[in-house]
């Protein structure tokens, strides 16, 4: 194989799209009578495969609407609609001319003849398929805007003098020239090119044929398809095109992300990507398709239809079958059978789809009942019901459906593989990184979940014959912050393929556009996906310039710096939830930055287009500015007062116009916050005073911000002088009252309606304050808070009232976080009724940041939980009544200091009038000793 450049390829940086071509002319069909509105359809001159052909089209569709008009009565509205539609062809011509306007003059010599339309001809078969036939004429459209000129098409049986460019499946001409293409061990997606004299051959089957014309423009012709609206064509330039001999069958069967920009199917098609996000159609080759995609074990069996009949079908957990949050019982014979069933009928009504996914629900919670406990014990890993039952049904559907694979997850509680199990070869297991540290190649992190990555991925290998893996390449948390991944992206990539991985799903910022660099991610992993062999900087610098035009240089060097602290520290690491208070974000990076950007927005800024994505681009730097300037406050005299320098006002109001204009519609997945109307209220703190209302005895001293849904800041503890709740502090020392401290919500979710409205102070007195907020969905939520007159202890009595008219679901949760000195000495005392008290150590495994634990039904506390904090010398005392808990969650985090004991009323639906209402203590006693079990 051997490449000769003529002369340096001139990437156009002005970006248009480029439409791929719906009309296929190599068959001329006599012309349908077709209606004016279909006539209008039709109209759109971007899309014919060549302008003369557009010509050609526009002129056939002017007469039909001419002779449409003269058929129909005078006035009629089947006249005016001829006559409307009429009007629309010199728009399109003029669209026509312009793109006639912008075609190149590149030469494209083939073994030293320049192509040429009196010389040469796209070979098609004579019967193509929809996709060969798509195929001839995208590349045709694009050998017209490099060249200036399109080539006839024609059929194999047809082919006279020409010097053919094969497209496809041409037996005729292939014996012609005495090429032999082995078209059979391409598969699906393999492609193959070569040159013969001043012949081109491209072939391929179904995706293959698209995928070997795309390639053969890519890499021979220097197009770049860098978005959906931006493509780069030479314009001017020489290729010298000789002696190939490629054949490349992609490494990766399934190569998928989800960013919005990776969606479309022309995009898609030309980067050769093909998941089940993409709207691939027939023509552009199709793509892989997921019948059910993840998480669908409450899909095979619904624990709100069947748990009441049958609790056995759904996970036990401590001796008790749970219905929310739960699993399957993976062991249960019955639970199988309505399985194979259901996944049966799946396939019966997906006739397209190839994978239909059998995998847990995105929680824990797996059934401990003895067999699956004793299956799971005896392999070492929850994996091993998970393949077993997934085995099951994959045996089940081999027979009658044996191109359709069952996947499953290797996620979470199922990520270590089995020790002996194997797993059937129309099995797919998709093996998920969400625990590990994306800034450093998987293989190289010193990331101890990375460490077990590597692990858990050679195993897996060994295992099954088609292992799939769910990679991140988002922070949910903060999807507009800059986050460093770049580098380990495509070494992430080779070393899936060196495990035997066979398919890639790349889960993105799929929820909104304007996330961090999305197109560039996408850019850099489609090519590699691809050829792995595709070089990091090559596609960064490509894209760069192909997209940002003259702004790629500061761009360039924002991106370094970026990357310069992770790449420089090994233990620097990012996660899918890292905050903008990383140590790479710091002020000094931030400042560089943005003045890079500054420089970005000058170089391009008489074009709209490019200064629009250069703003897009310096959202994510925006957003630090914004999000780590806002929150610090200090505390003067009975008010917190935002230290802000800087005027936020004005850098959030140019986030919103930036984020607006791209249709930026979240910040952060699924949060209460996520929305960007309600971040932007959440961040507007600029020049904000929060007034402090005061409660103290002589052992407590409280303060409380009526502003910020009544939060309880500070609990201090005037003995010891310690913060019994956890507080937050940003680098500075400044307090950032809206994180740790005590907080309430209206609904189950983390930080629902009422953690922040403000608060009305209804009535103040020297040891209790009422506080009153009505919130949006209608509830009035009342929170007393009392100190008593001299023992540490307050009481917490919270009351959410429909003062709708409409029923209204309601459910109080309180979210207190406590400050303790060292999880590792500390432990969590529960008295249980009728037996001896629960004493667990807080201890969490060095790989485990933070956890969740929903107390079993059978450990809930019967009104009281402690910590004890050996090292604070006391013990926090939570007590409450029974009755009102519906469920006690355990959340604590090693790195923070902190554990929360929350505490979530029974879950109601509220008429009109009707109150829900949870009361609590919270006490600091002094320390027993506690002896935990094996000390
Ligand atoms: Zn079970």
């Amino acid at each position: 194989m051997k490449k000769l450049a003529g002369c340096l390829v001139v990437i156009a940086a002005s970006c248009m799209t480029v439409p791929a071509p719906e009309h296929p002319p190599a068959k001329p069909e006599p012309p349908k009578p077709l209606t004016a509105a279909e006539l209008g359809q039709q109209i759109d001159a971007t899309r014919y495969a060549s302008c003369r052909l557009g010509e050609e089209r526009l002129g056939q569709i002017e007469a039909q609407l001419q002779a449409l008009a003269e058929q129909a009565p005078e006035n009629s509205p089947a006249r005016k609609e001829a006559q409307a539609v009429t009007a629309k062809l010199k728009p399109a011509r003029e669209a026509l001319a312009q793109r006639k306007a912008d075609l190149g003059s590149c030469v494209i010599r083939i073994g030293g003849r320049p192509l040429d339309p009196a010389t040469h001809a796209i070979v098609v078969p004579d019967q193509p398929t929809l996709q060969e036939e798509h195929a001839a004429n995208d590349l045709n459209a694009h050998i017209e805007r490099l060249t200036g000129r399109d080539l006839p098409l024609i059929a194999d049986s047809a082919l006279g003098k020409q010097i053919p460019i094969v497209v496809g499946n041409c037996p005729k001409t292939l014996r012609k020239l005495s090429v032999r293409v082995d078209t059979k061990g391409l598969g699906l997606e393999g492609i193959a090119i070569r040159t013969k004299g001043p012949t081109l051959v491209l072939a391929g089957n179904q995706r293959g044929i698209l995928y070997a014309v795309y390639t053969f423009l890519e890499d021979y012709c220097g197009c770049r398809w860098f978005t959906p609206e931006c493509t780069a064509i030479p314009k001017t330039g020489t290729f010298d095109i000789a002696d190939l001999n490629v054949r490349h069958i992609p490494p990766l069967e399934y190569r998928s992300t989800d960013y919005p920009c990776s969606r479309d199917a022309d995009w898609a098609v030309r980067n050769k990507m093909n998941g089940t996000q993409t709207r691939l159609d027939e023509r552009r080759g199709g793509k892989i398709d997921y019948g059910t995609f993840v998480h669908t074990f409450n899909s095979i069996l619904d624990p709100a239809k069947h748990f009441a009949e049958h609790p056995e079908y759904f996970s036990e957990i401590k001796g008790k079958r749970q219905s929310g949050n739960t699993q399957l019982c993976l062991t249960n014979p019955e639970v199988l059978e309505i399985a194979k069933k259901t996944v049966r009928a799946w396939m019966k009504h997906a006739p397209k789809a190839t994978i239909f996914s059998v995998s847990q629900n995105d929680w824990y919670n797996f059934c401990e009942c003895a067999a699956c406990k004793a299956l799971d014990d005896a392999e070492g890993t929850h994996a091993a019901t998970m393949i077993a039952f997934v085995n099951a049904i994959a045996r089940d559907t081999a027979r009658d459906y044996p191109d359709k694979l069952i996947d499953t997850l290797a996620y979470q509680y199922t990520r270590t593989p089995p020790r002996t199990l194997r797993v059937e070869p129309n099995v797919c297991v998709r093996l998920c990184t969400i625990e590990c540290d994306f800034a450093h190649p998987l293989d190289q992190s010193t990331h101890p979940q990375n460490q077990k990555f590597v692990r858990d991925i050679q195993g897996w290998n060994k295992l099954c014959n088609r292992l799939y893996i769910w990679d991140y390449i988002i922070d949910y948390g903060h999807s507009v912050m800059p986050w460093p991944n770049l580098y380990a992206l495509i070494p992430n990539i080779r070393f899936f393929i060196a495990n035997g991985v066979k398919g890639l799903y790349e889960e993105a910022c799929y929820f909104t556009k304007g996330s961090e660099l999305a197109e560039l991610r996408t850019w850099i992993i489609a090519k590699a996906m691809w050829n792995p062999n595709y070089d990091t900087d090559k596609a960064i610098d490509e894209f760069l310039a192909g997209y940002y035009g003259p702004a790629a240089k500061p761009i360039r060097a924002y991106i370094n710096l970026m990357h310069e602290p992770v790449l420089r520290d090994p233990n620097l690491h990012i996660f899918i939830w890292t905050a903008p208070n990383a140590p790479y974000l710091n002020d000094r990076a931030i400042a560089e930055a943005s003045s890079l950007f500054d420089e970005a927005e000058k170089a391009v800024a008489a074009d709209p287009v490019l200064l629009h994505r250069v703003q897009v681009a310096r959202l994510p730097v925006l957003y630090v500015q914004i999000v780590n300037s806002t929150q610090g406050f200090k505390e003067e005299g009975d008010t917190l007062v935002d230290t802000a320098t800087k005027d936020e006002g004005e850098l959030l109001k140019r986030f919103e116009a930036i984020a607006r204009k791209e249709g930026l519609t979240m910040i952060r997945e699924h949060h209460q916050h996520g929305n960007l109307d309600k971040w932007l209220a959440s961040v507007s703190f600029a020049g904000k005073k929060l007034p402090i209302v005061r409660l103290a005895n002589d052992s407590l001293e409280l303060a409380i911000l009526p502003s910020l849904g009544g939060r309880i800041w500070k609990m201090v503890h005037k003995p010891t002088g310690r913060d019994i709740l956890k507080r937050y502090k940003d680098r500075e020392g400044n307090e950032l009252p809206d994180a740790g401290g005590y907080e309430e919500y209206s609904e189950g979710e983390y930080r629902s309606p009422g953690w922040n409205e403000p608060c009305r102070v209804v009535k103040r007195e020297k040891q209790s304050v009422v506080l009153e907020a009505k919130l949006k969905s209608g509830l009035v939520l009342t929170r007393t808070i009392t100190l008593d007159e001299k023992e540490p202890k307050v009481t917490i009595e919270s009351a959410l009232a429909n003062a709708g008219k409409e029923p209204r679901q309601a459910c109080l949760r309180a979210h207190p976080s406590f400050a303790v000195s060292d999880l590792n000495r500390a432990a969590l005392w529960v008295p249980v009724p009728g037996g001896p008290a629960l004493q667990r150590p807080l201890a969490l495994p060095a790989d485990t940041p933070e956890k969740d634990e929903w107390l079993a039904p059978t450990e809930l506390p019967a009104g009281e939980w402690r910590i004890a904090d050996p090292a604070a010398n006391y013990q926090i005392v939570c007590r409450f009544d029974l009755a009102q808990v519906g469920q006690c969650l355990l959340n604590r985090s090693a790195r923070d200091h902190r554990v929360n004991l929350e505490l979530y009323s029974k879950p109601a639906t509220l008429a009109p009038g009707q109150t829900l209402s949870l009361k609590h203590t919270i006490e600091a006693k002094p320390s027993v000793e506690i002896r935990l079990p094996g000390r």
